[in-house]
């Protein structure tokens, strides 16, 4: 596993990672997109992005300035295949859980979440997940592999059982996955209600955050590869976050930001954005 030092580092990032804070870490690979590629591109933007940000968010009245966490860069990739890419994000996100920092790793598409979740799960077995996505993403296999970004809820499935399971905003699936969703309750539609009553069910334990960006509606964020009509806007994307328990969050993700295909260049500024909310709320 190679590293290569952010070009940009993320707004206000310290150069040397400190015990215990964040740490962000890009994987800059699209290789299983079935629609429009373009996600190996968003860690990169989402740093360049960051450079227009007040280091203050007024939501969370927080300073990033007054918290500690750092920038890695990204994962050097030349050429691997989906299943190669989990295997290298499974080493990296180990190495960072052993340092013990928060890995907070930068799609790049969803494909490589099973990844992590198998190393955190190595130091919290009794981890939760919590996926905010427009997709259901529990096909067992797609376009030819099982580690596609179509795929990686149906991967994180063979790791953890349905009960400590939230898939949040799903609006898109085939009638299969939306019959697993409903049967296996791991559906939680996107309002704060119904997502407080859910994470009742994985009380007290640590939890993975996956957010694919294309939970929100293209009318915010245009730039992803598989853009879903019906989605939240950036209002009520802050909240359902400020609603999740963040002294239990130990490892999270923010995926499939495809910049060029926004030439406004506001899904960059968006997702720049939202990290920078989650490196403030994260314990
Ligand atoms: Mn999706
Ligand atoms: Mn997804």
């Amino acid at each position: 596993m190679t590293i290569s030092p952010p070009l940009v580092p993320y707004l206000e990032s310290t150069a040397k990672p400190v015990n215990g804070t964040p740490v962000l870490l890009g994987v800059p690979f699209d290789g299983t997109a079935c629609f429009r590629k373009g996600a190996a591109r968003g860690p990169d933007s989402i740093r360049e992005a960051s450079d227009c940000l007040e280091s203050y968010s007024p939501f969370l009245h927080r300073d990033l300035s007054l918290r500690p966490f750092s920038d890695l860069g990204n994962l050097i990739l030349a050429g691997e295949n989906a299943e190669k890419v989990n295997t290298l994000v499974k080493e990296a996100s180990l190495h960072l859980l052993s340092k013990k920092l928060i890995p907070f790793l930068i799609g790049g598409e969803h494909s490589f979440t099973p990844g992590a979740v198998a190393a955190v799960l190595e130091h919290h077995p009794g981890l939760a997940v919590v996926q905010f996505d427009a997709h259901a993403d529990l096909r067992n296999e797609w376009t030819n592999t099982q580690w596609s970004h179509a795929c990686c809820m149906r991967r994180i499935r063979d790791m953890i059982p349905p009960s400590r399971i939230l898939q949040c905003g799903i609006r898109s699936g085939s009638s299969t996955e939306f019959d697993d969703l409903r049967e296996s309750g791991c559906l939680v539609p996107p309002d704060i209600d119904s997502l407080t009553s859910a994470l009742e069910k994985v009380e007290g334990l640590p939890l993975y955050l996956t957010l694919d960006l294309d939970f929100l509606d293209p009318a915010d964020l245009p730039g992803t590869g598989t853009p879903e009509p019906g989605g939240v806007n950036w209002q009520e994307l802050e909240e359902l976050l400020a609603a999740l328990p963040w002294h239990r969050v130990v490892a999270c993700d923010v995926v499939e930001l495809a910049p060029e295909l926004d030439p406004t260049g506001r899904s960059s500024i968006l997702a720049a954005k939202i990290i920078r909310e989650i490196l403030l709320s994260l314990p």
